[in-house]
């Protein structure tokens, strides 16, 4: 997530300074004495870029058209609940993603050229939210299709693949190995950022479509691969990357020394109540700061009543219930990175928090060795380094000791494919796919997620969905061989006209004398948006003036009162201000209803749709006999659709 507490300045500028007034010569030579082609306008539909950089896919654009209110449910439904169905194509999880994706779609916002990015992330979490507040439920496959697929791991990539395949009417079968579903959703990223009734009633919803699910059964020892392949027409892989990576210095057996995903998976199981007093975190990614900031929240007991000692004591932490009757110290939690701060990969609000409670964040530093005595972790030597490419460079002279009592590393997982499951090892514990997900070397494995490639939530849905589509053709019998360059969930003009009843008539194959008149084609209308990507060069920004982005309000914990603090820390937008993030968009790509063209073009050539045949997308038609070519409306054009076509 992109939130920085202060809005950005305007970055596009009208006038250059010192400039007072338009240079009304240029403007006048511009718009009457104009320009004069044998090119004409057409409207062209291309990908905005927060779409193309979302991994899961998002209609971004056409649900930020629905807040603003342009875009309106046919059939009369408050304007989130369409929104929700818009959202829901391509990912079937807004209200966890609204918290916790780092937001790639607005890194590539063409808003960042004008003042400051909108708030995608943010309307997201809010649509989700009111999507559960309101009971909304997922559609039911219209007709089954006969077809069985099995589905192994219940994460993100594994429940968004069954929810689209069950959607198209196939019989599905979650196996998972926990006892709940959600995958690192639960068992990695702590419950302050994915509140776990959020989460609940985002997996419920999907499995409530029909699909049958296997808990407590790992696929490989208590299903065995073969089984599956007798019992089922597809099979997706959706195992995650379950090991993490040991610290690859000397001495790293010590006891005290283990993984990010082993703290955190006991401490999500509900084993875990208190840590070391003092504990190293080597990483600088997600897990590396939830484990910081889970163990900072933790604290150490010091105290405990004697019926609270029952437990067992494991690898320098505790796991047994607790009473009410601890003391708890704070731990002192140091989080270390190869990378410098700037460049580490946890989002910087990440990072900003971690700081504030108190976590202490050393960066370019690396690892060397890990100390012990009795075979117990007493501390960590590590040395400044220099990052070349992605190896570090040590700097001499400049070793250290941070003592310690656990050392937990977080520097990348791996597949866990090793009782029952050798046979789909691609190297290095990974599942290798081809272009289309389909396991290399097999017809109907298909695989996704972290164990294809560890990433981020809206990747491993994006594959999830994407393998279902796949996995769809194939049961067909038509296995594709590629993907669109642009993968994601578009916008269709045909199922926008045909929602509306307005689609075009039937081609009836009688010859035509042009096709000018013809109503079974679109007029002048282009679909690029499987290849195409509008830069912000582009649109015409100067229609756009500055329009701070809404901020969500955050709960801040500081460093004092961080123990056993496990609240959530972000809190939604309300519903005006999700509206007002829609009004920011800037629709690129596609015509937003502004008139612009309409009023500027000299000729009267533009002219809006009448009413009744309006639609998202078919808003503007030009007089091909008065238009002169001069191309001012797609100079005026702020979304990018209009461009210059036809007689070249
Ligand atoms: C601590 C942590 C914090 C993170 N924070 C973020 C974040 O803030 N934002 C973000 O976008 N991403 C984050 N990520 C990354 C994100 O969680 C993963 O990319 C994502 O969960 C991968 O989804 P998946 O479905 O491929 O795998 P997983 O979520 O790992 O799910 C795989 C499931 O398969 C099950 N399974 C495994 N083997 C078998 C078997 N043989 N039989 C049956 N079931 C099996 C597992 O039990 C698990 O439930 C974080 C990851 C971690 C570890
Ligand atoms: S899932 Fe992530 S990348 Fe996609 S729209 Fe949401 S915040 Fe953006
Ligand atoms: S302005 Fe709107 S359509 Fe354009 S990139 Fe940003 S969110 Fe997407």
């Amino acid at each position: 997530m992109n939130e920085s507490p202060n809005p950005k300045k305007l970055t596009f500028r009208r006038f250059e300074n010192g400039e007072s007034m338009w240079n009304w010569d240029d403007l006048q030579e511009k718009i009457f004495t104009a320009d004069k082609s044998h090119k004409c306008p057409t409207y062209i539909h291309r990908a905005p870029p927060c779409q193309a950089g979302c991994p899961s896919g998002h209609d971004i654009r056409g649900w930020l058209a629905i807040a603003r209110g342009q875009d309106k449910a046919p059939d009369g439904r408050p304007w989130q609940a369409y929104a929700f169905d818009r959202m829901v194509e391509a990912n079937p999880f807004p209200s966890v993603m609204g918290r916790v994706c780092p937001a790639p779609c607005e890194d590539g916002c063409n808003r960042n050229e004008v003042d400051d990015f909108v708030g995608i992330n943010a309307v997201e979490q809010y649509v989700g939210d009111w999507a559960i507040d309101n009971g909304l439920a997922l559609p039911k496959p219209e007709a089954e299709t006969g077809k069985k697929v099995a589905v192994i791991g219940g994460g993100p990539a594994g429940l968004a693949a069954a929810g689209f395949l069950r959607r198209k009417g196939h019989a599905v079968t979650l196996f998972e190995a926990h006892d709940r579903l959600g995958g690192m959703m639960r068992f990695g990223i702590p419950g302050y950022r994915t509140p776990r009734d959020r989460l609940d009633a985002e997996i419920d919803r999907i499995i409530a479509t029909g699909i049958e699910v296997r808990l407590n059964t790992r696929v490989g020892t208590d299903v065995s691969l073969e089984t599956l392949e007798a019992d089922f027409d597809a099979i997706f892989w959706a195992l995650g990357a379950q090991k993490g990576r040991p610290l690859p210095v000397p001495g790293n057996d010590a006891e005290g020394c283990i993984t990010g995903i082993e703290f955190l998976d006991a401490f999500n199981q509900g084993w875990v109540f208190s840590t070391a007093p003092r504990v190293v975190v080597v990483g600088g990614g997600d897990t590396s700061i939830d484990v910081a900031s889970v163990a900072r929240r933790l604290g150490h007991i010091t105290k405990r009543a004697e019926k609270d000692r029952a437990g067992s004591e494991t690898m320098g932490f505790e796991a047994h219930d607790v009473a009410g009757t601890m003391a708890r110290e704070g731990v002192k939690a140091t989080l270390t990175s190869l990378f410098p701060m700037a460049k580490m990969t946890a989002a910087e609000r990440e990072r900003e928090d971690a700081l504030r409670e108190g976590v202490d964040i050393r960066d370019s530093v690396m690892p060397l060795e890990v100390i012990s005595e009795g075979g117990r972790v007493t501390g960590l030597r590590m040395c400044a380094c220099d990052m070349k490419g992605m190896v570090p460079m040590p700097r001499e002279g400049t070793e250290f000791v941070i003592e310690c009592d656990m050392i937990v590393s977080a520097i990348g997982q791996m597949g866990d494919l090793a009782e029952g499951l050798a046979r789909l090892d691609g190297g290095r514990g990974f599942i290798a796919v081809d272009g289309v997900y389909r396991v290399k070397g097999t017809e109907k494995h298909f695989a996704g997620g972290d164990i294809v490639k560890p990433h981020l939530l809206t990747t491993a849905i994006g594959h999830g969905r994407i393998a279902s589509e796949v996995i769809d053709h194939f049961l067909d019998g038509e296995m594709p061989e590629k993907r669109p360059k642009i993968d994601v969930h578009h916008f269709r003009l045909l199922e926008e006209l045909q929602q509306r009843h307005l689609e075009p008539e039937a081609y009836d194959h009688l010859q035509k004398r042009g096709t000018s008149e013809a109503d079974f084609a679109i007029h002048n209308w282009d679909d690029r948006s499987s290849s195409h990507v509008v830069p912000h060069t582009d649109l015409f920004k100067g229609h756009f003036s500055y329009d701070p982005r809404e901020h969500r309000a955050e709960i801040h914990v500081e460093a004092e009162n961080v123990i056993g603090n496990f609240q959530e820390r972000i809190q939604g937008l309300t519903e005006e201000q999700a509206q007002h993030e829609g009004k920011r968009c800037m629709s690129c790509g596609l015509c937003f209803e502004c008139d612009a063209c309409v009023i500027y073009c000299p000729q009267t050539a533009i002219s809006r749709v009448p009413k009744k045949e309006r639609a998202i997308g078919r808003y503007v038609e030009t007089d091909y006999a008065k238009c002169v070519g001069c191309h001012i409306c797609k100079d005026v054009c702020p979304t990018g659709f209009i461009q210059m076509g036809l007689g070249e």
